[in-house]
């Protein structure tokens, strides 16, 4: 065990180097050069998203049939969906009250930003009827995640159903299961190479100059996102679960910086349940049911940018904001965090349902396009590490979590 606790560590180490060297490496080569060393990000994604399917499908399917009992499923789901939409209206309660104190928009000449491609939101409908599944296969084939959760609950009751017959079924899942958390371990070798080319492709890209006139609104979400971190899961972790949270974040940190540099709740998944499994000590029936689920819904970071971006907005036209309109805001955002896809820039679409909702320009959104891959970094590193801290509390509460296993 000491070994391998020493091999995860130097990984950890090596991932830094990654990103320490991607930072200096990225604007060296400049925006036509650093294609030599951005395929080895986008190497990285591919790899982890290799992963998805088979890992979230099979796992669910044994998690589910492991609960054993329908009425605990239900409980759990509705904690679940319970514990996401509090969390996340909190985030947006922070994100706006840093955007107030910190006047995120006042200062900021308009026309300074980049263009908007200004692509549709879908409708809440869409959002809706999209959780069914009509055909299995593509839901797979698609990585369509809601639908590929809700067919492997379906299957895995069946299967529990099927009983004496069904035993084959569940067997060999498990064993799928198991492969792919393996597999996992495998794809993390070349996250530090991984590190280094997406981190060089985005400050190459991009350089660091553009960030200097959006310097206020930038600390806005990361400072948020601390926040948020350090009152919301600290509180729950210390007081509701009972749990030491400095052990949780230094355990978490592989997946919150996976987030971070990949930009992806959804590529970041495997990640996020193999941490949750063998570092954590949460159940698989948890981590594999609570996981899938909030790496498509439970966005605390997406939502608390948001709320600093509503500001900012409305600050930059010279707009006050009642405060009528900002708990529209609270009301809005997490709504549209529920809809928004694990992957890059989906939070910036989103923000145009909310500007919206409240009356702002839909022109505002572009002001911060330009920037928005630093910001996704940030939420989408708060985003994974909220659903990490959901599967750890509610494996807590549920008696499924291994504290050996997490205080090892
Ligand atoms: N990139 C985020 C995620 O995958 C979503 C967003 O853009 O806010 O969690």
């Amino acid at each position: 065990v000491a070994k391998k606790k020493g091999s995860t560590e130097k990984l950890l180490i090596w991932i830094l180097v990654g990103f320490t060297l991607g930072l200096i490496v990225g604007p060296l080569l400049g925006k036509d050069n650093v294609i030599w060393v951005a395929w080895m990000g986008d190497v990285f994604i591919r790899l982890l998203k290799m992963l998805i399917v088979p890992l979230v499908f099979s796992s669910i399917v044994v998690g589910v049939a492991s609960i054993g009992d329908p009425r605990k499923l239900g409980r759990v789901g509705l904690i679940t969906i319970l514990y996401y939409l509090l969390t996340t209206s909190f985030a947006v309660t922070i994100g706006l009250i840093l955007g107030n104190l910190m006047k995120v928009g006042v200062g900021m000449k308009l026309g300074e930003g980049l263009q908007f491609a200004g692509k549709q939101p879908p409708s809440l409908y869409d959002v809706f009827l999209n959780i069914f599944p009509k055909n299995p296969v593509a839901a797979l084939a698609n990585g369509a995640m809601l639908q590929i959760i809700v067919f492997a609950l379906f299957f895995g009751i069946a299967a529990l159903m099927a009983g004496k017959k069904g035993k084959l079924v569940l067997d060999f899942m498990d064993s799928v299961a198991e492969t792919m958390y393996k597999l996992t371990a495998i794809v993390m070798w070349w996250a530090p190479f991984g590190v280094f080319g997406l981190i060089a492709k985005v400050v190459g890209e991009k350089g660091y100059a553009i960030l200097l006139p959006y310097t206020k609104v930038i600390l806005g979400v990361y400072i948020g996102v601390i926040l948020h971190a350090l009152i919301t899961y600290t509180g729950v972790l210390a007081l509701l679960a009972r749990l030491n949270p400095w052990v949780f974040f230094k355990k978490a940190f592989e997946a919150t910086f996976t987030a971070f540099v990949t930009r992806s709740s959804s590529a970041t998944l495997p990640v996020t349940m193999r941490v949750a499994k063998e570092k954590l000590g949460v159940s698989e029936s948890i981590a594999s049911f609570v996981l899938p689920l909030g790496a498509t819904i439970n966005m605390d970071g997406t939502a608390l940018y948001q709320g600093v971006a509503a500001l900012f907005i409305a600050q930059v036209y010279g707009m006050h904001m009642t405060l009528s309109q900002q708990i529209m805001v609270v009301v809005t955002a997490t709504l549209a965090s529920i809809g928004t896809a694990g992957v890059p820039g989906a939070g910036l679409i989103m923000l145009t349902l909310v500007t919206q909702s409240v009356g702002l320009p839909i022109e505002g959104v572009a002001l911060i396009a330009g920037i928005d891959v630093f910001l996704d970094m940030a939420r989408t590193a708060l985003n994974v590490t909220g659903d990490l801290t959901g599967a750890t509390y509610i494996a807590k509460i549920e008696k499924e979590l291994d504290e050996d296993v997490y205080y090892a």
